[in-house]
């Protein structure tokens, strides 16, 4: 939430930043699935063409969309559905915004933090449901495209499939736990979370997918089993085809990064929720002044943010399957490690606000931000 009082902080470089990034984001996204169809696929060089304007606009390419985005909302307000609380806000009830008048950065970062009509909260409808399932229905279409140019998906694309799939029913199966999370409890509804939930996530994340098809790379069983033990899978009887997939699923359900990355969400959520649950009582805890209690044993005494650890082990495992020949498919490694160091700090920020002494002192007991030994 935004400090209230004097004027708030503000992040991301303030309006030049904002303004800067508006421009970058939607330009990035654009050169990406342009260069990932071209041969050389060079991240760093100019795109190979530029389409002309009747190539990018297509009424039926919007209807689509539109489409989309009803169907989801349609199926968002269905009434048989759990109701989840949110986080308390601040102040108790009553909602903050900082007057700080720029019109650029408002707009990046969104004045309105929980913007809703009656029971339809549009942050929270766009965080999972159009963008993370879109995303992996382009994974879909795509290993399909590929099935028909090639007579069947190569292994690769079933990895990237397999793991980006499992990544994005995970988060379904926690969706209560993006209430927790930043963008919910801090940030507003502006261009950075409806571009990126909406535009960012589908189009770019699925990069990997999208080089696999212009550029196949072969993938012996051996390496694809190392893969599947980096991004780890617990999807337990899963129906993937082809069955030599499923097996490598099956044989490494405690596997690295997904292991962290549940791990520790899991455990922060289940001690937020109730901290006397038996499967985080027993861990070691500080107090703070404002009643909350942090964690400083278990994931969360290992780094201060042990999730963005094994978010980023998964995301190099997303890479490995597209080969070592191009800087491309390790553009979303190299842009969420970007991501998460920047949000790590933001996040460091805010608990200093909260906490005060208290985070010093975990600071102190867990030194390392994210690597443990390294950052
Ligand atoms: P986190 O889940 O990391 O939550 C941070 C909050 O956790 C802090 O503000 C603090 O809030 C609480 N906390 C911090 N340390 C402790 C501790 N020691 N004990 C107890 N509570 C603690 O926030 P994010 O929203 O950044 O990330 C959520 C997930 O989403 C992560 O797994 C991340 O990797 C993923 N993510 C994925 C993205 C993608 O594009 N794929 C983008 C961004 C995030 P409080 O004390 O108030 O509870």
């Amino acid at each position: 939430m935004v400090p209230q009082g004097s004027r708030a902080e503000l992040e991301f470089g303030g309006p030049l930043g904002a303004a800067a990034l508006l421009l970058l984001l939607p330009a990035t996204m654009f050169h990406l699935l342009l260069v990932a169809r071209s041969g050389p696929a060079r991240l760093l060089g100019p795109p190979p063409y530029l389409p002309e304007l009747e190539e990018l606009w297509s009424p039926w390419a919007l209807l689509l969309c539109l489409t989309w985005l009803g169907l989801q909302a349609a199926l968002y307000l269905l009434p048989a559905r759990k109701v989840a609380e949110g986080q308390e806000l601040k102040d108790k009830s009553r909602l903050s915004y900082p007057i700080n008048g720029n019109p650029i950065y408002d707009f990046f970062l969104g004045r309105e933090l929980n913007p809703r009509i009656c029971s339809f909260d549009f942050k929270y409808f766009c965080e999972l449901r159009p963008g993370l399932i879109g995303w992996v229905l382009i994974n879909l279409a795509l290993l399909m495209q590929e099935a028909e140019l090639r007579g069947s998906p190569s292994l690769a694309m079933w990895l990237v499939n397999g793991f980006q799939l499992l990544y994005v029913g995970d988060a379904l199966w926690h969706e209560e736990a993006v209430l927790t999370t930043m963008d919910i409890i801090h940030d507003g509804f502006g261009f950075m979370l409806a571009f990126g939930d909406l535009a960012w996530v589908p189009f770019t994340y699925s990069l990997q997918a999208q080089f696999l098809l212009y550029h196949p790379e072969p993938l012996g069983l051996p390496l694809a089993s190392v893969i599947c033990l980096i991004n780890g899978q617990s999807g337990r009887g899963s129906a993937l085809p082809p069955p030599f997939i499923r097996s490598l699923f099956i044989q490494h359900p405690l596997a690295v990064g997904y292991y962290i990355f549940r791990g520790a969400n899991s455990q922060k959520n289940t001690f937020r929720k109730n901290p006397s649950d038996p499967r985080v009582a027993d861990l070691e805890t500080i107090s703070t002044a404002t009643g909350r209690r942090l964690l400083v044993s278990g994931w969360w005494g290992m780094v201060r943010h042990p999730n963005y650890l094994g978010d980023l082990i998964m995301a190099l495992a997303w890479s490995l399957p597209c080969g070592v020949s191009h800087l491309l498919p390790y553009f979303y490694l190299l842009y969420f490690t970007a991501l998460l160091v920047h949000r790590e700090a933001r996040d460091e920020q805010q608990c200093l606000q909260k906490y005060g002494l208290a985070w010093h002192a975990y600071c102190r007991r867990v030194p390392y931000r994210i690597v443990p030994y390294i950052y």
